[in-house]
């Protein structure tokens, strides 16, 4: 049975805050087919210059209200609030970037002699069904919505029934600046609403962003459907660490790359590659940093705040036990209530879970390798592939490395968590297909139509 409403709970003290309904499958079917009736009648939503002016009324919408958002967002997730801030701006950009970037969004003339004329528009695919994760709500709702809004869609947006207020106040600030009623719905509650949106039949395009698991059930429900899906899943993304590397630079930059958002971002940089002859230097100065992390409530604007749940947390903490328990060594890993010292684990076999597995916590496992072939070896040495940071002063190996390791986005001498609004960002294998983010999401949020004219009378 769907539950009529659910509780908005700040995982730092267990206290609830607000409350959102449960969207039922009848007003599901609402959504979906009000979308529809947007598309049909709102004439002036087709022209790309109106589509880019309501983004950018969102753009300043969210701007405004930005103190609010990133409390909302803290208090939601249990990030710490300067990462929230963080993802406030970055929802502006996406919406700026895609109010900007439509109007480029053009066709081609294909030469085919004077007795035709041939040419390709981009269209929108129609209403697009998005279902989002918890962990950046207010960010990953606009980074899936404003791209396929750009491009011409409709949306409904099913966000994590653990993390939905921001989504939900997104929706009002894109009324309030100017989008047509219907065009954008956020549809509200667990994993029967988002099925219940996968599978109507008035939805035409479908983005999930969330686990492997649940990913693979959304695939099979668009398949039988012939729906096209965009997977933006789980990662295990290694940084490699070679005996040249600026470890100044390399280690604020691992250490930040897994504890961002407690370790929960699909992009976590949750292994750690080191060249044998540095790998006890590296692992003591990842592990004094760990020490060192500030831990508190997220308005406390901390290092590292609370997991979302107790299922999470129990994940993580069950992971570390079975991998002491197959002889790796663990330090840090203790708990209170959902808080999690940073956890640094060594002696580590690549055919372990906790190598291979997205842990989704403040983890990391570090494995040292032999040379830069053994090095490409271990970071593919699992099914998940989203991002890799490769640091080296040697030029000519950095570009071998981000050519040889199995990832959709590559850093050499950094690592972005999440990375740009701009660059192309998405998986390879395990790690989903179809790629969010710059212009590569116009493409997605759009097909190519050919049109083909007699000229010859
Ligand atoms: P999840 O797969 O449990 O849930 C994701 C969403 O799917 C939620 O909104 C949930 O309610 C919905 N859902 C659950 N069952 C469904 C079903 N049968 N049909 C349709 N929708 C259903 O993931 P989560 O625990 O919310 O998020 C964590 C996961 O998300 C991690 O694996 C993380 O790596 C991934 N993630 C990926 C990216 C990316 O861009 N690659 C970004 C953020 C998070």
């Amino acid at each position: 049975m769907t539950a009529a409403s659910f509780s908005a709970v700040d995982p730092s003290t267990g206290h609830q805050f607000s409350e959102f309904p449960a969207t039922s499958p009848a007003e599901v079917a609402e959504y979906v087919e009000d979308a529809r009736r947007a598309l049909a009648e709102e004439q002036d939503w087709r022209t790309p210059l109106v589509r880019a002016g309501a983004l950018l009324r969102m753009a300043r919408g969210v701007e405004e209200q930005a103190e609010k958002l990133a409390e909302f967002e803290t208090r939601d997730t249990g990030k710490p609030l300067s990462q929230a801030k963080a993802d406030v701006q970055a929802t502006i950009r996406y919406l700026e970037y895609y109010a900007g970037s439509i109007e480029r969004l053009e066709g081609r003339q294909i030469p085919l002699g004077p007795d035709a004329l041939d040419y390709t528009v981009r269209e929108p695919w129609g209403v697009c069904a998005q279902i989002i994760p918890w962990n950046y709500p207010l960010q990953v709702a606009a980074r899936c919505a404003a791209p396929a809004l750009a491009a011409g869609n409709a949306v409904v947006l099913k966000p994590s029934e653990l993390a939905s207020i921001t989504p939900l106040r997104l929706a009002q600030i894109a009324y309030e600046a100017g989008v047509p009623q219907g065009m954008f719905h956020v549809a509200t509650g667990d994993g029967s609403t988002g099925d219940a949106l996968v599978r109507h039949p008035g939805v035409d395009h479908v983005t999930f962003v969330g686990s492997a698991a649940t990913g693979a059930k959304v695939a099979e429900a668009c398949a039988r459907r012939l729906v096209p899906i965009e997977l933006e899943l789980g990662g295990k993304s290694p940084n490699l660490v070679f005996e040249d590397a600026d470890l100044d630079k390399a280690i604020p930059a691992i250490v930040n790359g897994l504890l961002q958002n407690a370790g929960q971002s699909c992009s976590a940089g949750s292994r750690l590659l080191v060249e044998k002859t540095r790998f006890e230097e590296v692992t003591a100065r990842v592990g004094a940093a760990f020490k060192a992390v500030k831990i508190a409530p997220g308005v406390e604007d901390p290092d590292l705040g609370p997991l979302i749940s107790e299922r999470q947390l129990e994940r993580a903490t069950s992971m570390l036990e079975h991998a002491r328990a197959g002889g790796a060594r663990v330090l840090g890993g203790e708990t209170n209530d959902l808080f999690m010292n940073p956890a640094l684990v060594t002696r580590v076999k690549l055919d372990m879970e906790i190598f291979h597995e997205e842990v989704f916590g403040p983890v990391l496992v570090a494995v040292p390798f032999e040379d830069e072939r053994h090095a490409v070896q271990v970071a593919n040495a699992t099914a998940y592939g989203l991002v890799a940071g490769v640091w080296t002063r040697d030029l000519a190996r950095a570009h071998r490395v981000a050519s040889g390791v199995r990832a959709g986005q590559v850093f050499v001498n950094g690592f972005g968590v999440g990375g740009g609004v701009e660059l192309p960002f998405g998986g390879m294998g395990r790690s989903g297909y179809g790629r969010g983010k710059g212009i590569d999401a116009l493409l997605a949020y759009s097909q190519t139509k050919n049109v083909w004219v007699a000229l010859n009378g």
